[in-house]
């Protein structure tokens, strides 16, 4: 098959789109694609969604946009049939155990649970694609990207790592944090709580092969900090990637969601690029238009911001975490703050060949290699 590489290859010789992967990325596509009427194909290589992740709780931020992300999902025709909590409120913790408040008039994140699980935002997509009329392979894994139109099959490599434990609880829902080097090198540690189910964990940016110190540090500080109640406690931890990509096209193949590096490099939250990387591939394929073009138009600046946010997060240490809490508990608005250094334009731009040095460095595979290599 020939075809421009700017154009994402219909695959399938009876006209159905074939795309790799069914997690947020992989299912956002299918579903838009569904749709508008095309017959759409995913093979997933697990058994079931969500795998990777059992039934961890993760946030859905709500920061990098003006949009609320529930309705730009709702926008988007995206199922917003998943279990939530907005947090709307939460408290952060400087390395010398000074709380600070994390406060904002509508929620900073939603808490979601991830995984097979009913509820869950991979099952509320699950089913929506189904009822689309969506088949899914599941068992079937994609060895070549060009044997799909969208390659939507998660990261590649470790540039961040989470690791700690998920649990039930007796606590009530809500969300904690700490900003200490001794906990979470480069990152930060989390506890969050749904519905009598949490998860706490170490999210590291280097010194990997230390995590279960860091882990057992992380337990340690939120049971003293906020008294941390785990019930049946269950290992859980996963990697991710951060890549700016020059260009998110193999081929005719789009590549959507983590497969491409894209995921907010700051603090690691992917979930959101993930379903807006497969809606504009869909749309891209739908409409014949450029895919590099739309997810430059729709994701390149709030990207760009949050890669100088990590570069410049990781020279900080603790005593710049802790003027970071300072300064967002001053400004009374803590999503509007968060917004705000995302909305860095032209400061973010002039940054980025510094940030890119500094963040892609560890990379051994040039941008092209890395969204391919497996
Ligand atoms: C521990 C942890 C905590 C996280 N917390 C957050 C958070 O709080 N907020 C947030 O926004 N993000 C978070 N993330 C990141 C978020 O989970 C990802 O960015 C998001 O799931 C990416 O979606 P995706 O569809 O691109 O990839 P994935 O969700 O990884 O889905 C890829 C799918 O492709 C399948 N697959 C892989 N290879 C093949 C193949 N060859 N053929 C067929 N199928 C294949 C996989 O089995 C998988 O189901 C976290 C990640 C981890 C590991």
């Amino acid at each position: 098959m020939s075809h421009d590489d700017r154009s994402i290859a219909h695959a399938s010789g009876d006209d159905a789109v074939a795309i790799a992967g069914a997690g947020p990325a992989g299912l956002a596509a299918a579903i838009t694609l569904a749709r508008a009427g095309r017959r759409v194909v995913v093979h997933e290589a697990r058994r079931e969604v969500g795998s990777r992740f059992g039934a961890d709780l993760q946030g859905l931020e709500n920061w990098s946009g003006h949009q609320d992300v529930l309705d730009e999902l709702r926008g988007a025709g995206l199922s917003d049939g998943f279990a939530r909590h907005g947090c709307s409120d939460g408290v952060a913790f400087d390395a010398w155990d000074r709380a600070y408040a994390l406060r904002s008039p509508s929620p900073m994140v939603y808490v979601v649970e991830r995984g097979p699980r009913p509820g869950s935002l991979d099952h509320a997509l699950l089913q929506q694609a189904l009822d689309l009329g969506v088949e899914l392979r599941f068992g079937s894994r994609v060895r070549e990207a060009g044997d799909v139109s969208i390659l939507a099959t998660g990261p590649t490599h470790a540039d961040a790592l989470a690791a700690g434990y998920q649990f039930e609880t007796r606590m009530a829902n809500g969300f904690w944090l700490v900003l200490d080097d001794a906990l979470a090198p480069g990152g930060y540690a989390y506890l969050l709580v749904m519905n009598g189910h949490g998860t706490v964990k170490s999210c590291m940016f280097a010194d990997f092969a230390r995590q279960h110190l860091y882990v057992e540090r992380t337990v340690a500080r939120f049971r003293r900090l906020v008294g941390l109640d785990m019930q049946a406690p269950r290992f859980h931890a996963g990697a991710g990637n951060i890549l700016m990509p020059q260009t998110a096209m193999h081929g005719g193949c789009a590549v959507v969601g983590e497969r491409a590096g894209f995921q907010d490099a700051l603090a690691g939250f992917g979930m959101r690029y993930a379903m807006r990387s497969g809606v504009l591939a869909a749309r891209a394929l739908l409409d014949g238009h450029d895919y590099d073009s739309l997810w430059r138009q729709n994701m390149a600046q709030a990207l760009c911001a949050s890669l100088v946010n990590r570069a410049l997060y990781a020279r900080f240490g603790n005593r710049g975490y802790r003027w970071l809490l300072q300064a967002q508990a001053a400004s009374g608005n803590s999503r509007a703050f968060l917004r705000w250094l995302y909305g860095h334009g032209a400061l973010s731009r002039s940054l980025m060949p510094w940030a890119r040095r500094r963040v892609g460095g560890r990379r051994a595979a040039s941008p092209d290699e890395a969204l391919l290599s497996r």
